[in-house]
C-alpha cells in the first residue's frame, strides 16, 4: 500500500485528508459526478497507487525490464478532487516518484484510454521532464470535454503535451495512421528514461461507455511499439498501467494480449475453459469465444480524415514532423 507521504508527491493535504475521512465513514460521492466514496476507499486505492509504484521499482531495478500494473491507471484524478472513478492518480503519483527516487529527467507518458487522461495532463501541464502523448474520443462527445490540438502544454514545457482526439466511430485504421505517424518521432526525440502506457481497454469496439471501434489488433500494435522504444531509448524500462474498460468480455482479452506483446508472446486464439466457467459464474456474462478480435473493417473517411487533419493542426502547433518527411 502506498504511504501517506508517497500520495502527497502529487495530491494536496487538504484533499487526502477529505478521502480519509469520507473513507471511515463510507456512503456518498467525492465528486460532483460518478466517483463513489465507499467504506475502505481510501485503504483500496492506496493499494492501486502502491502496486504502481512497486512496479517504478521492479523497472528500475536490475531484475526486470517491465512491470503491468492492471488495476492503475486511475488518470482523472486531480491533485485536489476526485473525478471519473478515480480517486488518487497512480500515474501521476509514478511519474512524481521517478523523478523524486530515481531523479528522472525526461518520461514519457503515453495514454491510449478513450477518456483524456486530464488529471496526468493537467498535473504536468508545465513540466518539461514530462512527454505526455495522449489519443482519445473527442471531448464534444464524452467525458472529460478536455484534451484537444491546441493544449500543448505551458512555459518550459510547450510542445511536450500532445492531444489526439478521434471521432466517435474511429477504428484500427484511423488510429493506427495517427500513433504510427506522431509517437515514434516524438518519443526518439525526448528520449525518455523510462516509458509510462496507460493501456484503458474501454476504446475497444462494443465498450458500453465509449465510442471507438478499437480491435485487439491495435493495442498489441501499440504496446509492441512501445516495447521496441523502450528496449530501443531506456534500457527497456517500460510500466504498463490498465485503465478503463466497460464491457466485461473485452476487457482481459485487451489487456492479455497487451501484456503477452510485453513479454514477446504469441499466444493462441483459445479462450481457457476454466476461465470462461469462473468468468461467466462471476460476472453473470458469456465468455468471449476467441482471444484475437478481426481487425476493424469498414473505417470512414471521416474518420481519416479527421486524424489527418489534427496531425497536420499539431505540426503547425508543435512541429512534430521529423525534416524531409
Ligand atoms: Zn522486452
Ligand atoms: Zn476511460
Amino acid at each position: 500500500m502506498a504511504t501517506e507521504e508517497e500520495i502527497l508527491l502529487f495530491h494536496d493535504q487538504d484533499y487526502v485528508r477529505l478521502v480519509k475521512r469520507n473513507s471511515e465513514k463510507g456512503g456518498g460521492l467525492l465528486d460532483m459526478g460518478d466517483t463513489p466514496a465507499f467504506k475502505g476507499c481510501y485503504e483500496a486505492t492506496s493499494l492501486v497507487v502502491g502496486a504502481s509504484l512497486q512496479a517504478c521499482d521492479l523497472i528500475m531495478g536490475d531484475q526486470y525490464t517491465h512491470a503491468f500494473n492492471p488495476s492503475g491507471g486511475l488518470h482523472h484524478a486531480h491533485s485536489d478532487r476526485a473525478s471519473g472513478f478515480c480517486i488518487f492518480n497512480d500515474p501521476a503519483i509514478s511519474i512524481a516518484y521517478l523523478k523524486r527516487k530515481y531523479d528522472l529527467k525526461r518520461l514519457v507518458y503515453l495514454d491510449i484510454d478513450a477518456h483524456h487522461g486530464d488529471g496526468v495532463m493537467y498535473g504536468f501541464y508545465d513540466d518539461p521532464a514530462v512527454l505526455d502523448i495522449d489519443f482519445h474520443e473527442n471531448g464534444r462527445y464524452i467525458f472529460p470535454g478536455t484534451g484537444y490540438p491546441d493544449e500543448t502544454g505551458s512555459g518550459p514545457a510547450k510542445g511536450l503535451k500532445v492531444n489526439i482526439p478521434l471521432l466517435p466511430g474511429s477504428g484500427d485504421e484511423a488510429f493506427l495512421e495517427g500513433f504510427e505517424s506522431i509517437v515514434p518521432p516524438l518519443v526518439r526525440k525526448h528520449h525518455p528514461e523510462a516509458i509510462l502506457v496507460q493501456c484503458g481497454a474501454d476504446g475497444h469496439d462494443g465498450d458500453l461507455l465509449a465510442h471507438l471501434r478499437l480491435t485487439t489488433h491495435t493495442y498489441q500494435e501499440v504496446v509492441g511499439t512501445m516495447h521496441e522504444l523502450a528496449h530501443e531509448l531506456c534500457h527497456g524500462r517500460l510500466l504498463l498501467l490498465g485503465g478503463g474498460g466497460y464491457t466485461l468480455a473485452n476487457v482481459p482479452r485487451v489487456w492479455t494480449l497487451a501484456f503477452a506483446s510485453l513479454a514477446g508472446k504469441v499466444p493462441d486464439d483459445s479462450i481457457p475453459k476454466q476461465w470462461a466457467t469462473i468468468f461467466e459464474k462471476s460476472t453473470g456474462e458469456a465468455a468471449p469465444k476467441k482471444l484475437f478480435d478481426i481487425p476493424t473493417e469498414g473505417e470512414s473517411d471521416k474518420s481519416l480524415e479527421e486524424v489527418e487533419s489534427v496531425l497536420m493542426q499539431l505540426d503547425r502547433e508543435i512541429g512534430w514532423k521529423p525534416s524531409g518527411v
